[in-house]
């Protein structure tokens, strides 16, 4: 039910904001995204005209299916799906601000080009796998300081911090250690300094873990089920290669 949507906001934020007190932090800190795969135009345009404005797609199909019906309520859209290289023009043109799932050197130069060719810059967070499943995208954390280091060169691309998912766990004491590795990495770039880098945002913690992911130090919570109800699809459909279902 759409007045349902408003709600379940106003509960996620009081759970921000209750874990951002148990940890001594400013919940000004602490930006909610709205992840809204599967959910139609419509329910979404509720949170964005009540002025919840930062939204996210995993797949490119459904951001150009959205994007008209979207349009009339100023947003912002990051991307935190699987992207191919090949739908890089797409995401350019849906005004993606920020590729919050840049996960390979490959990707980062076709988009790099791409950009460079539309004069034009995009935000990009580094994905990076900290649970060590096969099934989910992201750097592998030795990899990640190669990466950023290579990726700082693209002048086009501005990476504002890292992202992770986590591993997908009923027992969420589990995904703590994914999430301090994280903030880990964080800092080691830091120390690095290296020229435009900024490393301020961490966007971790989804519906199941978001005060988790608030007391080991993430600047953006990622969150779809809490909000919009249950999905039809299983997250493997989103997280795992491949296009189709049941794969
Ligand atoms: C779906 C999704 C979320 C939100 O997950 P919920 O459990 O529905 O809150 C967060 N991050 C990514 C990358 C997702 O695909």
């Amino acid at each position: 039910m759409n007045a349902d949507i408003l709600t379940n906001i106003s509960v996620i934020k009081d759970r921000i904001t209750g874990a951002c007190m148990a940890n001594y932090r400013d919940p000004g800190e602490v930006k909610l995204l709205l992840a809204t795969k599967t959910v139609p135009a419509a329910r979404i345009n509720i949170a964005l005209q009540a002025g919840h404005t930062l939204i996210a797609e995993n797949k490119v199909q459904e951001l150009k299916e959205k994007y008209a019906a979207l349009k009339a309520v100023p947003h912002t859209n990051h991307f935190i799906g699987h992207l191919q290289t090949n739908k890089i023009k797409d995401l350019i043109k849906c005004e993606v601000s920020c590729l919050q799932s840049l996960d390979r050197l490959e990707l980062a130069e076709k988009l790099h080009q791409r950009l460079l060719s539309e004069n034009k810059t995009m935000d990009v967070l580094i994905q990076v796998n900290t649970s060590g499943e096969e099934s989910k995208f992201g750097a592998q954390p030795e990899l990640v300081f190669e990466l950023v280091t290579r990726v700082s060169k693209l002048k086009t691309l501005k990476i504002k911090g890292l992202m992770t998912i986590g591993l997908f766990s009923a027992e969420t004491e589990k995904i703590r250690p994914c999430f301090r590795l994280l903030k880990n990495i964080q800092q080691q770039i830091m120390d690095l300094n290296l020229p435009g880098v900024t490393m301020q945002e961490l966007s971790m913690g989804m519906s199941g873990d978001l005060e988790i992911a608030v007391a080991e130090g993430a600047t953006i919570v990622r969150v779809g089920t809490a909000v919009f109800g249950q999905r039809v699809y299983p997250d493997s459909y989103y997280w795992n290669e491949g296009d189709t279902l049941g794969k």
